[in-house]
């Protein structure tokens, strides 16, 4: 077991037991960058302190003193000296960069008495006592969890009494009082006191860091981001230097490109006689990176070199901490920046244009989920939006929501079907549940590189910070300008924030559609000319389908037809055909549907002109097209009560509600829905056929290509999908006379029932295509309803472990993928020229699309804003796992 290395002997290439701080740390020394002198305590440790029950293994910590021993000789101080005692950091660092998520102290190895010493070897008392009420307060929060408000509240009140506003205006004395007040908390709370021995301090910080890696905001980023619990966190020890020594010191953060746009410029922002996390912690709001150019020209020019520096060497833009001690430069840490969407994909191109990098690399680069983020709405330019104050624009995209201000009311009330603004006066790791719950964070400090902006950034969520005219009262936020009061927005009121102008607006706004960048649609075409998967989408309306074409949709892989039912106009038509009590009567509401839906289809076809079409014929059981069963009970009560007993109105409701409750069913999505109402009333599967190839005929007459599929659902029998296709084929005939070998259509199944995905190879004897239902099947193959399950119990099974992720979201390839698996098989057995697709929701997410490629699937369908996201990530598929071949045809078994 590797356990203590120092920075010297490290390399980038040791990240899984440096963890990325460290092994980066290691890799600037290497390059010969300024970093002071550390070493690292390895993952591998971190893993025997859990398996030992929270115990440091034997040893480790005579060898870490022993790494002590050198930072002592670097420095030429001594740990727990008086008269010129060593300071070091003691910070986390996890494989997986978990910005904020685990504990950091500062300036160990103060005391009482070392105190005294630093004072007098810097000559600066009032510096001293500073570092030592920094330690005191991080320790008590790490070591002995005491929260930081009982700090922060003493630090406040001493102002207030002192006539102050700033800390850096705390004198010597002030400050040495303060230090009093802070030791008393700690024993107030827990019975101990401050610990003197700097060994001491040591074993108590490590074993805290340690430990932090379990604390509750740290699982939660590992499950938001599918980092693994067994990964463990290094500790990083590191002889301090000092940002908070004076007017020629201060400490700061640079992205070496503007992580937001990818824009090629420094980016960053730095406080000037500010220690450690004052910039991330968004306490004070801190001066752009550009401004060190006029205070201290020559540290930003050594900045800028080593920023370059970095850059290169890493191929990537790089997030930076640095301090400057006394106009000296230290490098604190680097690591591949977090970026936005937009960034992403910019970078990505300009890094393959620069010759940095790859196209395959480039593509590589891209997180799928993240261009969900870029294809975000904004606020519509046409709009006039109240707004009420701006702040800085930390993350784009757009969001409206009721103001909430504290993370659990956003949790709760999300949970209860509200969109929720986060608004906090700064966003610490605590609050990591409430920003997941909202759709957008405002905060009133903090810049861009603040806790709020970073993990908003990472989650694609609209972000607004330090939003200097808000300020938090109580479950309230006013805004002012020039010291007057001139709104005042109270917890639950409507408000909007745009992440990519910083602009806080009143109420509700219009928000626009997102449009494709040129970088995007350059990387997308690499994307194509490397994917096998073909990228349908899952469009009813032609409006759909033209937005997704735009998306690059290579085809319709779902046009669910039920949508083209429900629209106001058209529910009295559908009722009257429900209701019909004679054939005659229904035939005629058929008739009047069938001129309506073929104006969709041939919306749709000239939208997808060339591209295949596949539409399925209706599927949800006919009672959701009717009201509400409790709601007409209600109705026809009040009805008894106030109407004459034989008034047509109520004889009316009385035939819906005997309606309805003749079509009640207890288990509706097991019951008549899919082909069996096309079965029982074929009469409604012979209209969308007519219309469908009414629709498709017009095109043919205007020279459109069109290329109708025709998809039966819920097929879970061979015999159901003979007859059905004997359907679509007479109506076809009757339709298209004459022109019918002038159109090439093709008719096939939704597999979405296991027992047609266990007799695909007799299925595939009447179908041209299969097309996975992956909802439906993931629903049947588990047993779990997909209307319950994810509100139910699902979130304990994922939570718990007992599943690695909602199946409804990623596909379950143990069992639902092992139904795919035989099924195109078999299918293929019979068929060779069958084609496979998923059009459940799985098609539009990165893992099941990585599984649809392994397994020689030709498509996957998916909602028309996931469309480039899918075209990215069948991309990585191929590069990740060769070309996979189509599928394999096997064996053929047939059941009867
Ligand atoms: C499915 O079941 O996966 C499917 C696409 O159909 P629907 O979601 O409409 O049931
Ligand atoms: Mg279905």
């Amino acid at each position: 077991m590797l356990r203590v290395v120092p920075f010297e002997q490290g390399s980038a290439s040791m990240k899984q037991r440096l963890g990325g701080k460290g092994a980066n740390l290691a890799e600037m020394t290497k390059v010969g960058l300024p970093v002071p002198p550390g070493f690292t305590i390895t993952t591998d440790v971190c893993r025997a302190y859990y398996a030992a029950g929270g115990q440091l293994p034997d040893g480790l910590f005579e060898e870490t003193m022993t790494a002590m021993r050198g930072l002592e000789e670097a420095k030429g101080e001594r740990f727990g000296d008086p008269s010129k005692p060593l300071l070091v950091s003691v910070r986390s660092g996890s494989v997986t960069s978990m910005p904020g998520m685990m504990d950091t102290i500062l300036n160990l190895g103060l005391s009482d008495e070392t105190v005294e010493g630093l004072a007098r070897a810097t000559g600066d008392a009032r510096f001293a006592y500073d570092c030592y009420r920094r330690l005191i307060q991080m320790f008590g929060n790490v070591v002995f969890d005491l929260e930081s408000f009982h700090f922060e509240f003493l630090l406040q009140r001493a102002k207030q009494r002192l006539g102050i506003e700033q800390d850096h205006q705390m004198t010597a004395d002030a400050w040495s009082a303060l230090i009093d007040e802070y030791k008393a908390v700690i024993v107030k709370h827990t019975g101990l006191s401050f610990p003197q021995q700097a060994e001491e301090q040591l074993k108590l910080a490590i074993e805290a860091v340690f430990r932090s890696w379990n604390n509750h905001r740290a699982r939660i980023y590992r499950s938001i981001h599918h980092i693994p619990d067994e990964q463990g966190t290094a500790v990083n020890i590191q002889s301090m230097v000092f940002g908070n020594m004076g007017a020629d010191c201060g400490t700061g953060v640079v992205f070496t490109r503007n992580p937001s746009t990818g824009e090629n410029v420094l980016y960053g922002e730095f406080l000037m006689n500010a220690q450690g996390e004052d910039v991330v912690a968004g306490v004070r709001t801190p001066m752009p990176i550009a401004k060190l150019e006029e205070e201290q020209p020559e540290v930003y020019k050594q900045l800028v070199s080593a920023a370059m520096k970095l850059e290169r060497h890493y191929r990537d833009m790089q997030d930076i901490e640095f301090t400057v001690e006394k106009g000296k430069l230290y490098l604190l840490q680097t690591r591949n920046g977090k970026r936005t969407a937009q960034a992403a994909v910019q970078l990505a191109v300009v890094f393959v244009k620069e010759g940095t990098i790859t196209k395959e690399e480039a593509i590589q680069r891209i997180e799928p989920f993240h261009l969900d983020q870029l294809l975000h709405r904004a606020i519509d330019p046409a709009s006039r939006p109240d707004v009420l104050a701006a702040g800085l624009p930390a993350s784009p995209g757009a969001a409206t929501g009721q103001a909430v201000f504290d993370a659990d009311t956003a949790e709760a009330w999300s949970r209860a079907g509200k969109k929720v603004i986060l608004v906090r006066s700064e966003t610490t790791p605590e609050d990591i549940h409430g920003v997941l719950a909202a759709e957008g964070v405002l905060t009133s400090r903090g810049g861009m590189t603040s806790h709020a902006a970073v993990v908003a950034r990472g989650m694609g969520k609209p972000c607004v910070c330090g939003c200097e005219p808000i300020r938090l009262r109580d479950r309230a936020f006013e805004v002012a300008a020039a010291d007057k009061v001139t709104a005042t927005i109270a917890e639950g009121e409507w408000i909007s924030i745009d992440g990519a102008t910083g602009r806080v607006i009143r109420g509700v706004v219009q928000l626009r559609e997102p449009e494709m960048t040129a970088e995007l649609e350059e990387l997308l075409g690499w994307a194509d000319d490397i994917r096998r998967l073909q990228v349908y989408t899952n469009a009813d309306t032609p409006e759909d389908a033209v937005k997704a074409r735009g998306f690059g949709a290579e085809g319709i892989g779902l046009c669910r037809t039920e949508h083209m039912f429900m629209s106001p106009d058209r529910m009295p038509v559908v009722r009257g055909m429900i209701l019909a009590d004679t054939p005659e009567e229904r035939a005629s509401a058929l008739a009047q549907l069938l001129p309506m839906q073929q104006g969709d289809f041939e919306g749709i076809f000239r939208a997808m002109e060339g591209l295949p079409v596949t539409i399925r014929l209706l599927d949800p059981p006919l009672h959701e097209f009717l009201p509400n069963v409790e709601e007409l009970a209600v109705q026809h009560a009040q009805m008894m009560l106030q109407q004459a007993a034989d008034s047509a109105e109520r004889q009316q409701v009385e035939k819906l509600l005997r309606k309805v409750r003749s079509l009640h069913e207890m288990n509706p999505m097991l019951g008549t829905r899919g082909c069996r109402l096309g079965l029982i009333h074929p009469e409604i599967y012979e209209m969308q056929v007519e219309a469908i190839f009414r629709a498709a005929l017009q095109c043919l007459n205007e020279q459109i290509d069109v290329r109708p599929d025709i998809m039966i659902p819920l097929v879970g029998h061979a015999a159901e999908l003979k007859l059905m296709r004997e359907l679509v084929d007479r109506v076809a005939a009757e339709v298209l006379g004459e022109q019918q070998h002038a159109l090439h259509y093709r008719v096939g199944t939704m597999i979405e029932v296991p027992r047609a995905a266990i007799t695909a190879g007799s299925i595939a004897n009447h179908a041209d295509f299969f097309s996975f239902g992956t909802n439906d099947l993931t629903q049947m193959t588990l047993g779990y309803s997909r209307d319950d399950a994810e509100g139910k119990f699902l979130s304990h099974y994922v939570e718990s472990k007992l599943l690695p992720s909602n199946p409804f979201q990623v596909l379950d390839r143990e069992g639902v993928g092992m139904l795919i698996r035989w099924a195109a098989e078999q299918g293929k057995a019979v068929k060779p020229q069958l084609k496979t697709g998923v059009c459940g929701e799985h098609g539009g997410d990165k893992e099941s699309i990585f599984f649809c490629h392994a397994e020689g699937l030709d498509y996957v369908s998916c909602s028309p804003y996931r469309v480039p996201l899918a075209r990215i990530a069948a991309a990585q598929a191929a590069l990740a796992l060769g070309d996979a071949p189509p599928v394999r045809p096997a064996e053929p078994v047939q059941s009867a």
